[in-house]
C-alpha cells in the first residue's frame, strides 16, 4: 500500500489564511493527555486554546472506547496516578459513569477475582491466578466526553474542535503558531508554547523533530447490548474447563484479544469487547487504516454470531457499535532529550527528573522534549521512549499525568520567558505536587536508584 500515487508529487502555491486566535499554549490534541494538558496550563494562569480534530474530546479514552484506566497502582495497592486522574475519576463517579473496587476488596483470591475480574480491576500484569485486584476504574465513554468538556469549561480553555492540525508556523527556527484544516478553510492558531498531545506526535513532525516509527496492533474496538451478564459469569465459574474452551474458540473467532476479551461496563447489559488484534497495521496510513476498519467489522460480527449461539449469557446479545476511532496503540515516538527503555520500565528506574509516573516506573522530563526546539512539549502516548518501553507505559492515567506536568512545564516557562529545557524540574515537582499529583519525585520502595548518570 502506498501513501502516493506514484510518488507523484504537485507543489501547492502560497495563501493568506486567517489568525484565528492568538494564545499564550497551544494544546494540540483533545485525548486524555491533551485535556489534561489544558487544564493544567490554564488552572496555572496561562491563556490556552484546546484544538482537536474530531467533535469529541477523550481521544482513545471515550471516541476509540478503551474503557477502563490502568496502571494507576504500584506494589501494596500505591495509587501512584492522581491529580487530574482523581479529579476526572470523582467526576464520572457523580455521573454514575464509574465502577473500581472499594480498598478492601483489592486483594488475591478466588472470591475477589469472581466479584471484579470482569471489571478489568486486575493486575494484568501478573500472570498466577488468580490475579490480585487493584484500582483500575471501569468508566462509560459518553460520561469522559462531558467530564473533559466541564473541566475545560470551568478552567476558561478556549476550545476548537473540528480542527485538524496541519502544519506549524515557524520563526527564527522556533513553532510560532499552528495551522489547521477546518470546514471554513484553513487556519493559523498562533502560540508562544504548543503541546503535541496527538498521540501519533504530528506537531513534532511536522516541526521536523527526530523520532521513531513505531507500530503495534490495532483494534477496532465495540460494545455488545443485551448480554446477561450474571448468567455468562455463572456458567463461566460453574463450568470453568467448558468456559475455557469455549473461549479460547470465541478468540480464534476473532483472531486474536487478550484473556478478558469481554468485561462489563456501568451500563447494565452493555460489556466492552476490547478485540480483535491486528497486527501490521499502520495507524497514520489512510490505506492500512481502511483496510483494518474492512477487516476489524468483519472479525466484529463474527464473534458475535459465534458468541449468540455458543456463549451462555450472549444468546441475546446485539452489536451496539464499533468505536468511533480506530484503536491505534502506537505510531511516530518521539526521539526526545531522553528515550525510555524497556530495561528502564521493568527495573523501574527512578530518575532524579521524574516529573510523572504510572504504576511502577517514572517517566523524566527529558523524555517529553523534543531536541532542537525550545517551545514544543510532547504529552501521551508518543512520549520519547523505545517501542517496547512504550508498550508497557501508554495506559490511560500516565498519560494524563504526563499532560498535568506537561502543562506545568508551559506555564513555568512563559513565567520565565525560558526554553522548556530550562524550566527547572524541581518547580515541576513541587506545582505537581501543589495541585494533587504525584510527580514520581519520591521513589517507592521497589524504585531501582542506581549510579547510571542519566538516571541522577
Ligand atoms: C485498543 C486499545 C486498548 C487499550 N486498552 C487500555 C486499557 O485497558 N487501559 C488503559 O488505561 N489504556 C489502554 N490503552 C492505551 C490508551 O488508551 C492510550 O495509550 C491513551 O488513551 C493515549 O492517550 P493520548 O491522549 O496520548 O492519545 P489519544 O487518546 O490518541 O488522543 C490524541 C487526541 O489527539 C487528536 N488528534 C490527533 N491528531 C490530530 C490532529 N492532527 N489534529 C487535531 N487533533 C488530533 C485525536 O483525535 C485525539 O483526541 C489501549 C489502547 C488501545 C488502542
Amino acid at each position: 500500500m502506498t501513501q502516493q500515487h506514484r510518488n507523484e508529487f504537485i507543489a501547492v502555491a502560497g495563501e493568506h489564511l486567517p489568525i484565528v486566535d492568538n494564545t499564550d499554549v497551544a494544546v494540540v490534541g483533545g485525548g486524555s493527555a491533551g485535556v489534561s494538558a489544558a487544564v493544567s496550563a490554564s488552572r496555572n494562569g496561562a491563556r490556552v486554546t484546546l484544538i482537536e480534530r474530531y467533535h469529541h474530546l477523550g481521544g482513545m479514552a471515550s471516541g476509540g472506547m478503551v474503557l477502563v484506566l490502568d496502571d494507576m497502582v504500584n506494589e501494596g495497592n500505591e495509587i501512584v496516578t492522581t491529580g487530574l486522574v482523581t479529579e476526572v475519576v470523582e467526576r464520572l463517579e457523580m455521573q454514575d459513569a464509574a465502577v473500581y473496587p472499594p480498598p478492601e476488596d483489592c486483594l488475591t483470591n478466588w472470591e475477589m477475582w469472581r466479584k471484579w475480574s470482569r471489571w478489568g480491576c486486575i493486575d494484568f500484569h501478573k500472570t498466577g491466578m488468580p490475579q490480585p485486584i487493584v484500582h483500575a476504574v471501569a468508566f462509560d465513554p459518553d460520561a469522559w466526553k462531558r467530564v473533559s468538556l466541564d473541566l475545560l469549561k470551568e478552567s476558561n480553555v478556549n476550545l476548537r474542535l473540528h480542527s485538524w492540525f496541519s502544519d506549524v508556523l515557524t520563526h527564527d527556527g522556533q513553532i510560532s503558531g499552528v495551522i489547521v484544516q477546518t470546514k471554513a478553510g484553513r487556519q493559523i492558531i498562533r502560540a508562544k508554547m504548543v503541546v503535541d498531545a496527538t498521540g501519533d506526535l504530528d506537531v513534532g513532525a511536522a516541526a521536523g523533530t527526530s523520532y521513531a516509527d513505531g507500530q503495534f496492533i490495532v483494534t477496532t474496538v465495540f460494545r455488545l447490548c443485551d448480554v446477561d451478564t450474571d448468567r455468562a459469569e455463572s456458567f463461566e465459574y460453574a463450568n470453568p474447563e467448558k468456559y475455557k474452551k469455549l473461549d479460547r474458540a470465541a478468540r480464534r473467532e476473532i483472531g486474536g484479544a487478550w484473556g478478558m476479551w469481554w468485561l462489563k461496563t456501568p451500563l447494565p447489559g452493555v460489556v466492552w469487547c476490547n478485540c480483535p488484534h491486528m497486527p501490521g497495521y499502520d495507524g497514520i496510513s489512510v490505506e492500512h487504516m481502511v483496510a483494518a476498519e474492512y477487516e476489524g467489522r468483519k472479525r466484529m460480527m463474527k464473534l458475535l454470531a459465534f458468541a449468540q449461539k455458543n456463549l451462555p449469557g450472549f444468546e441475546n446479545a446485539r452489536m451496539l457499535g464499533a468505536a468511533e476511532q480506530m484503536g491505534v496503540r502506537q505510531t511516530r515516538l518521539l526521539r526526545g532529550e531522553y528515550v525510555v527503555t524497556r530495561e528502564d520500565i521493568k527495573s523501574r528506574r527512578y530518575f532524579a527528573d521524574t516529573v510523572c509516573r504510572g504504576r511502577d516506573y517514572y517517566t523524566p522530563y527529558r523524555a517529553l522534549l523534543p531536541k532542537g526546539l525550545d517551545n514544543l512539549i510532547v504529552a501521551g502516548r508518543h512520549y520519547s521512549a523505545d517501542s517496547e518501553a512504550q508498550k508497557l507505559s501508554r495506559e490511560i492515567p500516565p498519560c494524563m499525568v504526563q499532560g498535568e506536568a506537561a502543562g506545568i512545564a508551559v506555564t513555568l516557562a512563559l513565567e520565565a520567558g525560558s526554553a522548556l529545557r530550562d524550566v527547572d524540574y524541581q518547580n515541576i515537582q513541587k506545582r505537581m505536587r501543589a495541585q494533587g499529583a504525584d510527580p514520581g519525585d519520591r521513589p517507592s520502595p521497589n524504585a531501582l536508584i542506581d549510579n547510571n548518570p542519566l538516571a541522577a
